[in-house]
């Protein structure tokens, strides 16, 4: 099959490489209709991780079921779904408790807990820019959606963007009216191209939205506040 491969720093390529097959009674292999480059396949894209050469990117992934393994049961051949970017096996102490991204059993790495497709340090894991995708304990980690390709730019957002968007505005107590800022850490030189036309896409996104971000324009004291603080305590603080 065709995937998506990091060849090095600043350089992926479309090769083939061997077609997945099931390995474990649990594993189903999902043909994928649409897949999604994620900001964080940047970090591996401009070296700053580990990732090794060869891995086939991609963790944002949806498609239809293919084939299941022998121990599979709630998921059926033909059932379209969405793949949950990180790969939990149901049954560990952290899964049990809710904690499926911080899975005990599925990260071979000495140290390491949690799993995801196509991720420097989540491995063994191929990812889903590519034509098929092997999925471990699918019965666990596949949501089952509508039959039919209705919806597909939709129901892409469900495999990380969207539910972690919403995890994160749970997690910080956010509610609608609330007056919230956006924090992230500057990117080193080789990245700031890449990230300069990140900047202007979500200045778009802003201006349509009506917000700006903390010191433009005008002085503004929360975002000085902001800016000052040493601890972001004050980003907890509404406003
Ligand atoms: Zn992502
Ligand atoms: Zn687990």
């Amino acid at each position: 099959m065709k995937a998506l491969r990091y060849k090095g720093p600043f350089s992926v390529a479309v090769e083939d490489v061997p077609d997945p097959r099931i390995e474990q009674p649990a594993d189903a292999i999902i043909r994928i209709t649409t897949t999604n480059i994620c900001g964080s396949d940047l970090h591996m894209y401009e070296d700053r991780t580990n990732v090794e050469q060869d891995k086939v990117l991609g963790h944002e992934n949806m498609g239809v079921v293919q084939e299941v393994g022998a121990g599979v049961d709630r998921i059926k051949v033909g059932d379209r779904v969405s793949v949950p970017f990180n790969i939990g096996c149901g049954t560990c102490k952290n899964c049990l408790e809710g904690w499926s991204s911080f899975c005990l059993r599925t990260n071979p790495n000495e140290g390491v807990d949690g799993a995801a497709y196509g991720y420097a340090q989540m491995c063994p894991y191929p990812g889903g820019q590519a034509e098929y995708l092997r999925v471990p304990y699918a019965d666990f980690n596949l949501l089952e959606l509508p039959p039919g390709d209705d919806f597909e730019r939709d129901f892409t957002m469900l495999s990380d963007i969207f539910p972690t968007g919403y995890h994160g505005a749970e997690l910080a107590g956010v509610r609608t009216g609330d007056r919230v800022a956006g924090l992230r850490r500057r990117s080193r030189g080789a990245a700031g191209r890449p990230q300069r036309d990140a900047g202007r896409r979500r200045s778009g996104v802003r201006r349509r939205q009506g917000s700006r971000p903390p010191g433009a324009g005008r002085k503004d004291r929360h975002a000085d506040r902001l800016q000052h603080s040493r601890s972001g305590r004050a980003a907890a603080g509404r406003h």
